[in-house]
């Protein structure tokens, strides 16, 4: 038989990669794994978390602004500090990029510093360097995609925002999914102003209808200046700054722009020819249910072959296939009520179905929707409001959809996500006791299904 220098070798160090390692390791596997930056991936260095610390910081100063409405008065204005900010969040990052280290060498993962190219089906070079493995598993994720425009060299992607110098006093986000209005509301939260611009009347396609309409009327109220059905047609730099040219003529003068307008799975690069690793029509890794390529040896995972790319399903799939090389179990994911937050201002939490995907997959649905005045804002002066939504399924009870805009809404969903998958009805939403006072309550709390 064949031998190997390794039994799995893995190619990227981010969400996906690590896991895989790091489990396979445990169960007695030889790993190697190559990664050409720090370790983390997006989620670490360039996007959940660091994201997620900015949402915290542009939320103290909705704090600040509410605070006097419970009795707190201040000395003189809070005054924010973006060099701090960004330095707090480069140690707290490199933290992590340690922390991911000790993980895969506690394991006994072998790291492999640099640049990995497929040499066969069962080969991969680092710097010049080969090795064998008898599996290999791609995770390299996914990288932002800008179209081509004129003055393409000026715009900015998700991957600098973070350490922007100077702070942008006029930013400018192009997109109208995730990333785009997640940066729009934080960097308006720490004081910018700020443009959205995307092509449809709608922002975040594929979420429920209210939820996008909702959450476009709660960012507008917080100061997001949206414009919709509109594109960015050139960007040309001049002494004042940036000068956007929008479709329809209309113009914007503005400090940084912000491209957000979508992400492609990190293929180039790696030789997947070599080995013959097949791609899928979105330019992503053909993997089986089982993560396998067109290669047997060769499996992915993550943003570089999935078709819902988000942290915790690289971590699943990840694990799907570490079972079933190196554990006794063969099992598939299932895609179906995946939980997900959109870390804007207020927060979109959501799982299952919206109300015109559940029409087209179950006929008939019964839908509630609330719409209220969260008790904290009764003294803070905030007129933000809060939307929840239950999409039920008539035949079957079954609540499909669950949907909510307002303060924690990814940390409530998340609970709800498992009574979902659990195929939990309207009737026992129903008959759970809620926790008085709070937003959360309301989910199961709704008896009055909309006229539809
Ligand atoms: P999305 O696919 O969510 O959004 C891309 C946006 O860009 C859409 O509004 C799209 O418009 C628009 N767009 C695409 N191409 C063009 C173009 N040529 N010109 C103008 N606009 C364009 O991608 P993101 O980059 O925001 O995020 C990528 C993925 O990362 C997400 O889908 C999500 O899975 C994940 N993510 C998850 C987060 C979380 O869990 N909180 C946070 C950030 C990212 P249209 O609607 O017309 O297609």
């Amino acid at each position: 038989m064949r031998t190997y220098d390794f039994d799995f070798f893995v190619i990227g160090g981010g969400s996906g990669g690590v896991r895989a390692a790091r489990m396979a390791g445990q169960r007695g596997a030889r790993v190697g794994l190559a990664e050409a930056a720090e370790l983390g991936g997006t989620c670490v260095n360039v996007g959940c978390i660091p994201k997620k610390l900015y949402s915290y910081a542009a939320g103290y100063a909705e704090a600040f602004e509410e605070a006097a409405g419970y009795g707190w008065q201040m000395a003189e204005a809070p005054r924010f500090d973006w060099a701090h900010l960004k330095a707090q969040r480069a140690r707290e990052i490199g933290r992590l990029n340690g922390v991911y280290g000790t993980l895969l060498k506690n394991a006994g993962v072998q790291l492999i510093t640099g640049w990995a190219q497929l040499i066969d089906a069962h080969t991969v070079e680092v710097d010049g360097q080969r090795h064998t493995a008898r599996h290999i598993l791609i995770a390299t994720g996914g990288t932002p995609f800008v179209p081509e425009l004129p003055g393409r060299e000026h715009v900015v992607t998700s991957d600098a925002m973070f350490d922007l110098d100077p702070f942008p006093k006029r930013l400018m986000v192009v997109g109208g999914g995730y990333i785009a209005c997640e940066f729009a509301s934080i960097f308006r939260g720490l004081g910018a102003a700020v443009t959205q611009v995307h092509r449809r009347a709608h922002v975040l396609t594929g979420f429920d209808d209210d939820v996008r309409q909702f959450l476009a009327s709660e960012m507008g109220k917080a100061g997001v200046d949206l414009v919709l059905s509109a594109e960015v047609e050139s960007v040309r730099r001049t002494e004042k700054g940036l000068d956007v040219m929008l479709s329809r003529g209309r113009q914007h003068e503005v400090d940084t722009v912000l491209f957000a307008t979508g992400r492609v799975p990190n293929t180039e690069g790696l030789c997947l020819e070599a080995a013959g690793v097949a791609l899928d029509d979105r330019g992503a890794i053909a993997v089986d249910a089982h993560y396998r390529t067109s290669v047997p040896s060769i499996f992915a995972v993550g943003d570089v072959s999935t078709s819902a790319p988000l942290t915790p399903v690289a971590l699943a799939e990840a694990m799907v296939v570490v079972d079933s090389l190196f554990g006794d179990r063969r099992r598939r994911m299932d895609y179906e009520f995946i939980p997900t937050a959109v870390f804007t201002h207020p927060n979109i939490g959501t799982c299952g179905y919206s109300e015109s995907d559940a029409r087209a997959k179950f006929g008939k649905v019964d839908v509630y929707c609330s719409d209220f005045k969260a008790l904290r804002h009764t003294l803070s002066g905030r007129n933000e409001r809060t939307f929840m939504k239950l999409v039920v399924d008539k035949a079957s009870d079954r609540v499909v959809g669950l949907h909510m805009v307002g303060a924690d809404a990814g940390e409530i969903v998340q609970g709800f996500a498992v009574a979902m998958r659990a195929g939990a009805t309207k009737a026992l939403f129903d008959s759970t006791i809620g926790i008085h006072p709070t937003a959360a309550e309301e989910f199961v709390t709704m008896r009055d299904a909309s006229a539809v």
